[in-house]
């Protein structure tokens, strides 16, 4: 038998090898995966259990009811100028990635690196080709124009050239400025790019000031989202694309793929996800607390890293920190730690603490990074003392102590070892 060599991915993976450890009765800090610690507003949940009872199948490109909702969130928050005709909804923001590559016969795919761990496993299972865009400390780990380049110089002749972009990214939760993203869009232009971009975060920008790249360059930019962060419902499965009219043909091609692997999704989501893309007091209020947490946690990561003597990103939306620790490599190769799976192997067995090798985010092995999501808290209980106390320093290590903990155990094992 000949079959693709794809492996499970390596979030998952992480996230078996913390658990067996906490099975066996061993305390585990699990900042490795990286799903959110809040649940979905109780208004989503109630529209939720309003509508458990629909057992038809949906439009393959979803309800038009929640279509129209999402285009009017994306009008209203993002500025693009979208209507319900151009929105694609289905089984979480995973499959319309997939379909928005698959739907090319022939591609280079641009991804950079670090990045989300199922970028490149997804396009190589499609057979397209991938062209990688090594992303540097040295730069804030940021891309620039002449990345984007370098990096079409290297595409195959005659194929589509598609360049996946992540902001607020995974693994760094690093953001660009408007002037950053109208340059890189005038790159993608030049290049005849197309940008797949994946703003899954987007609504979990710390300021509630995502900009999303499609503005610069709406005619060729896909954006991609979905409830699964920011309205903390990874399990429902829900996930959102605005594909432009200007790519002529697209939107019905992956609308193809999804009518063959998916159907629909699930039709009493798609009903609930109406109520969270209403712009309500209650959504609002439920994700100005999210991201006021979610900062203060990110602040004390960037800080408590930092002063250990390694390389931490500063992050301005989601849920991740990308910790670089190159800068004690030699005090690492010293205890025989020369790759990132063997770092966080060992972090995990000598503190308890889980990370995700920076490996699994496209890195070289012996780049000894990884990914640090600061997400192992009691989600609930943290909203429910938001409501009632500031959200400062204090706030974060009473009611997110788990993952306080956590970054404080690393800073003292990284002291130890240096
Ligand atoms: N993109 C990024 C950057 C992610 O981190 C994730 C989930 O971890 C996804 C996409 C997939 O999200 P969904 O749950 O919508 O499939």
């Amino acid at each position: 038998m000949k079959l693709h060599p794809t492996p499970e991915s390596p979030t998952l993976v992480m996230h078996d090898m913390a658990s067996l450890r906490e099975t066996s009765g061993q305390p585990v800090i699990k900042l490795g995966f990286g799903q959110s610690p809040f649940p979905p507003p109780a208004v989503v949940i109630e529209a939720l259990k309003e509508n458990a009872h629909r057992h038809d199948y949906a439009p393959v490109a979803g309800i038009p009811a929640l279509r129209a909702a999402v285009a009017e969130h994306h009008r209203r928050h993002d500025g693009l100028e979208c209507t319900e005709k151009d929105i694609l909804i289905s089984a979480g923001s995973k499959a319309l990635l997939y379909a928005a590559m698959a739907a090319f016969q022939e591609a280079s795919v641009i991804i950079p690196a670090p990045a989300w761990v199922s970028y490149a496993p997804q396009a190589k299972l499609i057979g397209h080709e991938v062209v990688s865009l090594p992303r540097m400390a040295g730069k804030g780990w940021k891309i620039l124009p002449e990345d984007i380049a370098n990096a079409a110089a290297l595409c195959g002749a005659g194929r589509e050239k598609l360049l996946i972009f992540n902001a607020p990214g995974n693994p760094d939760g690093i953001c660009y400025t408007e002037n950053e993203l109208r340059a890189l869009a005038d790159a993608a232009r030049k290049e005849d790019i197309i940008v797949i971009s994946d703003e899954i975060y987007g609504r979990l920008h710390f300021e509630d000031a995502h900009v999303s790249i499609a503005r610069f360059y709406p005619e060729k930019t896909v954006v991609t989202s979905g409830l699964s962060k920011w309205g903390g419902a990874g399990g429902w499965r829900l996930g959102t694309a605005v594909v432009p009219e200007s790519l002529t043909g697209l939107r019905a091609a992956m609308l193809g793929i999804l009518s063959e692997i998916i159907s629909c999704a699930p039709t009493p989501i798609q009903m609930a996800a109406v109520t969270a893309y209403q712009d309500s007091a209650e959504m609002r209020d439920a994700l100005a607390r999210r991201r006021a947490i979610l900062k203060e946690l990110a602040e004390y990561c960037h800080e408590m890293l930092f002063s250990a003597g390694i390389g931490c990103t500063r992050a301005e939306g989601g849920f991740y920190a990308f910790v670089d620790f190159m800068p004690l490599q030699e005090a690492f190769a010293r205890r025989g730690i020369e790759n990132s799976y063997a770092l966080c192997e060992i972090l995990l067995q000598e503190t308890g603490v889980a990370l995700l090798a920076g490996q699994a985010f496209g890195m070289a092995p012996e780049y000894l990074s990884a990914r640090l999501a600061f997400v192992d808290f009691d989600g609930t209980a943290a909203l429910e003392a938001a409501k009632n106390e500031t959200i400062d320093r204090d706030f974060i290590r009473k009611h997110c102590a788990k993952t306080c903990d956590g970054i404080a155990a690393v800073k003292t094992w990284l002291e130890a070892i240096s």
